[in-house]
């Protein structure tokens, strides 16, 4: 008889918790009805190293912040910007030991260090490898995906499907970003492309290449993060999409569903998501949702109403895209849930 294979992933179903943003001193007044606003969680990103001490009070060392500012300023491609929503998601609940938090100082600081979303939302110098500061094979472009360009921003790569960078901001910025040659404000390392054409003439030439390539029919919308554009603007630019008759899929592309998951629950939004569905689902068009959740502890009960919410919507599918890193994603035999629980 054969030797018996064993399951490689072990799945568990986890309670979801929204952690308590107060047990940061920078946020002990804050309500939940601030917490809730998309407006409040915009104002409040961690953008640089004052930021996140005022936030942090004394949990972090100064050598943590030593080795922070040497990475931003030595090997940094992307510039700090870090949701609270994301921020509350670090040393949290879901991960201390014995359900205690860790000790202001070095005890919180070595959980800091180890926690797998600062590994790559906030990156510092001692996390990188000396041998690789980065992947042997990482340049500005890894995917080549502007050099693939049919138009300014349309990356026309396999026969069937195109990506569409309609803006080069997120409402995060992801330490290991494969656009980092576009996406984001300019680091001492990289200086960042800047699109030439308006951002009207540039739809307006991705639509004209969609219409007149008949064998292309699945566009992923996307960016930077399709949750910091306009959503008046979004959705002209996808009714526009819906009306091509070669196209078949739309995949919006959106990490804010867990990184800002307060800006796919704001009402407005909900609706116009409502009416494109609608418009999508009554000319045969399939829309979903792509987002990027790396940890299963970014998963909170407000990612899930996020999710919940779109699928009501009529969004017909919610799908994650990963990213495979060291010290980011969970070893598969120690910690199962990988990334969506
Ligand atoms: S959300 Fe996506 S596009 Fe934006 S910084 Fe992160 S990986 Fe890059």
């Amino acid at each position: 008889m054969a030797d018996k294979i064993e399951q490689p992933y072990l799945y568990r179903q986890h309670e979801l918790v929204e952690p308590d943003w107060t047990r940061f001193s920078g946020w002990a007044g804050v309500t939940s009805q601030q917490w809730a606003d998309v407006q409040w969680q915009r104002a409040h990103c961690v953008k640089n190293i004052k930021q996140l001490k005022e936030l942090m009070g004394d949990l972090l060392t100064d050598a943590f912040y030593a080795d922070l500012e040497r990475d931003q300023a030595e090997r940094a491609t992307m510039s700090m910007l870090v949701t609270p929503q994301m921020m509350n998601t670090m040393v949290s609940e879901m991960t201390w030991a014995d359900g205690v938090m860790p000790k202001a100082g070095a005890d919180y600081t070595a959980a800091f260090y180890a926690d797998p979303v600062r590994r790559y939302m906030l990156p510092v110098l001692s996390d990188r490898r000396e041998q690789w500061s980065s992947h042997p094979y990482a340049t500005r472009d890894s995917l080549h995906e502007h050099d693939m360009w049919a138009t300014e921003g349309l990356t026309h790569r396999y026969p069937t499907k195109v990506l569409a960078e309609l803006l080069p901001t997120c409402p995060q910025y992801c330490g290991h970003c494969t656009r980092m040659d576009l996406v984001g404000n300019s680091t001492p390392q990289v200086i960042k492309l800047k699109l030439a054409g308006k951002p009207m003439d540039r739809q307006e030439a991705m639509l004209d290449y969609i219409r007149n390539t008949p064998t292309v029919r699945d566009v992923v919308v996307s960016g930077g993060d399709v949750a910091n554009m306009p959503w008046k603007n979004l959705e002209a630019f996808l009714d526009k999409v819906i009306e091509i008759p070669n196209i078949r899929d739309i995949r919006l592309a959106t990490k804010a569903l867990m990184g800002l998951p307060q800006h796919w629950l704001a009402p407005d939004t909900v609706a116009g998501v409502e009416r494109v569905a609608t418009k999508a689902r009554q000319s045969g068009v399939g829309l979903a949702i792509h987002t990027h959740v790396n940890h299963a502890q970014s998963v909170t009960p407000l990612v899930a109403d996020a999710a919940k919410a779109m699928l009501a919507a009529g969004v017909r599918d919610v799908r994650n895209q990963g990213v495979l890193m060291r010290g980011s994603t969970p070893a598969p035999r120690t910690s199962s849930t990988s990334a969506l629980r």
